[in-house]
């Protein structure tokens, strides 16, 4: 396998064996040698849960956020310097749970920033409850008799809640992977990027056995991205078939290009030698 120490830590991951968050982190990793990043030149904002352990092992700027909060912490990290290449990742837990709401609506700002979800469809941190994506009927300890809900389908939501990248990965394809986040990082405006991550310790059912017969890739069928009822039709579909690859893709201005107040020059560059901090806390204050 393809591996670039450059963005290694000295930290071993700690991740059970066989675990899809190995297949994302050598994922990002050829994603940013392709695109030619050095590690200054990536900030990565990470949430709570095993996914949000890659934090200890990329070498890039990170900021590992609190539970459900990755995206706001991105949206503000964007928003203050619009120059950086700012990548978000959470698990289907914590961001499609209590997340949910800043999800929908980073979506429809379209903030230039990249989503990667880990989504097992299961707590595994803390050892195997039921998450926002858990099918219905799922068995576990905190629905031993299954599941009542609807699972969550988060690339039906954020097609319709106005992502303009909407794409599925899986971490047992890792080149294919690898090219969805070059594209998504690429893409001007909010991509977001689902993961198949299979939970070996804590949701068997949905490993490698279960997802390797069924996954096929949107480009064998010629799939046009910018047929937004197909791409919502296709988003819907999985069963005995489960699509990866780039389901939706548009233009659509982002926040920071519609922003008066961004214009071309970073926040992070303005001067502040004549603002008098004093005066703006007594206003504040007053
Ligand atoms: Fe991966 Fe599941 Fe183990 Fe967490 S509990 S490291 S998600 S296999």
């Amino acid at each position: 396998m393809k591996d670039y120490p450059i963005y290694n830590t000295y930290q071993t991951p700690s991740w059970c064996p066989g675990c899809g968050n190995f297949g994302i982190w050598y994922a990002l990793k050829n994603a940013f040698h392709e695109l030619g990043l050095q590690n200054h030149e990536i900030t990565m904002v990470f949430g709570i849960g095993c996914s949000g352990n890659l934090s200890n092992f990329l070498k890039v700027y990170g900021f590992h956020s609190i539970h459900g909060r990755t995206l706001p912490v991105a949206s503000g990290i964007k928003l203050a310097n619009h120059k950086l290449n700012v990548i978000a990742t959470s698990g289907d837990g914590d961001g499609l749970g209590i997340g949910l709401g800043h999800f929908i609506h980073t979506c429809r700002r379209n903030i230039d920033i990249t989503y990667i979800i880990h989504d097992n469809r299961v707590y595994g941190l803390t050892t195997g409850q039921t998450s926002p994506t858990s099918p219905k009927g799922f068995p576990s300890k905190s629905t031993p008799f299954g599941v009542i809900e609807l699972p969550v389908n988060p690339l039906a939501l954020a097609i319709l809640s106005g992502a303009t990248f909407v794409a599925r990965g899986y971490s047992g394809e890792i080149d294919h992977l690898s090219s969805l986040i070059v594209q998504g990082i690429r893409h001007k405006g909010f991509s977001v990027i689902d993961v198949l991550q299979p939970c070996v310790t804590f949701n068997p059912s949905y490993s490698y056995p279960f997802y390797n017969p069924r996954v096929y890739k949107l480009e064998d069928i010629g799939h046009n991205p910018q047929d937004f009822e197909k791409a919502f039709k296709l988003a819907m579909e999985f069963n005995d078939k489960i699509p990866i690859g780039v389901f939706y893709k548009t233009e659509r201005e982002t926040y920071e290009q519609a922003s008066i107040e961004l214009g071309e020059k970073p926040l992070t560059e303005d001067d502040i030698e004549d603002i008098n901090i004093e005066e703006i806390f007594e206003e504040l204050l007053a």
